[in-house]
């Protein structure tokens, strides 16, 4: 039997970097609670993102409802179903409300033209998610956001590193979260970051992921325990250092599978089109069109039986699974994507004969379907 090749494999950097990363732990017994690993790593993401103001969380969804703790009950934000459940989980754990929004048939963003039509005079905030590495349409959500008063509040879980216009992702909207979760790009094993323009903001997410602990005798607000640790924060430090390798390494397998793929007239390859984009190459979706020979289901089956598992990501949309069935929506487009998109694996120490295995399985599968080429 062949090697399994699955949709990720976490990137680990040189043991001996780490060992020497954390060699200190020993020496101070600090492992927790604000050490100076965590402080170095704030440091660290803060200058290469570019953001003046960066809070560390134990992971990126805890980040996520930090950031909509700002908000009062009961206020409605807007957002799309095709995302991870983590995003909706936020805003419903924060008891605000969701109003969904359908996505762009191009990148799988939120689709800008079909946001105000669901503005009302309780909404807040928009929610939107950058997908696969694709920043949203930026430019449009900042203009309607001043002309609404809504604050931005992105999921950015999957753009660490993207920068459009030569302007870091992180600077458009009012906070972006961003998780560092191991199957990211960048990781820090599990752990999460705000970057956010609000100076004052700092206080507040300092404290809520502390309890609210503000002094050994006070405590100010209901916080929650999302601190991140020192051993994630030296993993944060080292893997640091080897993201751009890492993107380099993915942009080179992406342009073999955009090679492979522009000939095969039922797949729709991802979005790389914007040139103002600096990609990271978080992820390879492609989309399988309706056609005669093959469905998405399909390729998913064949594959894993040849030992390759790809990623039915995102489906279903959030509002189909079981937790979110009561909430009614309209979005056409989400959910024909997800009914017919699929992850390919993808991560930088990929070796050629694994991407050439899955080419060489996809030819096969199609050839069995029928579909001559
Ligand atoms: C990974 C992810 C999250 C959650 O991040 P964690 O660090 O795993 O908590 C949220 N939203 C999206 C879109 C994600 O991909």
């Amino acid at each position: 039997m062949k090697k399994p090749i699955y949709v990720t494999r976490s990137f680990l950097p040189p043991m001996e970097e780490y060992m020497d990363e954390i060699k200190n732990i020993w020496e101070n017994h600090w492992l927790t609670n604000q050490g100076p690993i965590h402080q170095k790593f704030e440091n660290a993401l803060s200058k290469k993102i570019k953001s003046k103001n960066v809070t560390l969380f134990s992971n990126g969804h805890m980040a996520l409802e930090a950031a909509l703790s700002i908000f009062d009950k009961g206020s409605e934000v807007i957002t799309t179903p095709f995302t991870f459940v983590s995003t909706t989980h936020a805003i419903i754990r924060n008891q605000l409300k969701p109003i969904f929004c359908d996505i762009n048939y191009d990148d799988y963003t939120i689709d800008t033209s079909k946001i105000e039509e669901l503005i009302t005079d309780k909404t807040v905030a928009i929610v939107p998610v950058h997908v696969y590495g694709h920043p949203c349409d930026v430019y449009k959500l900042d203009e309607i956001a001043k002309k609404y008063n809504l604050k931005v509040i992105y999921d950015a879980a999957h753009v660490f590193g993207v920068e459009v216009d030569g302007e870091s992702i992180s600077n458009f909207g009012d906070i972006s979260m961003f998780s560092l979760h191991a199957t990211k790009v960048f990781h820090s094993i599990e752990g999460g970051f705000l970057a956010y323009k609000n100076d004052l903001l700092k206080k507040q997410f300092d404290l809520i992921k502390n309890f609210g602990i503000s002094g050994p005798e006070s405590t100010e607000i209901i916080g929650f325990n999302s601190k991140m640790n020192e051993f994630q924060a030296a993993m944060g430090v080292v893997n640091l250092r080897h993201l751009e390798d890492e993107v380099n390494l993915r942009a080179k397998l992406v342009k073999i599978y955009n090679d492979f793929f522009e000939e095969i007239s039922i797949i729709k390859l991802p979005c790389l089109r914007m040139n103002n984009v600096k990609h990271n190459y978080a992820y390879y979706p492609i989309v399988v069109l309706d056609n005669d020979f093959i469905t998405r289901d399909e390729l998913f089956n064949e594959l894993a039986e040849r030992n390759i598992y790809s990623r039915k990501y995102f489906y279903p949309i959030v509002t189909e699974l079981e937790c979110y069935k009561t909430y009614k929506t309209n979005t056409i487009v989400a959910k024909d994507i997800s009914e017919k998109i699929i992850t390919l694996p993808l991560y930088g120490n990929m070796q050629i004969n694994e991407i050439n295995e899955i080419k060489n399985a996809i030819n096969e599968i199609l050839e069995l379907k029928g579909m001559v080429r």
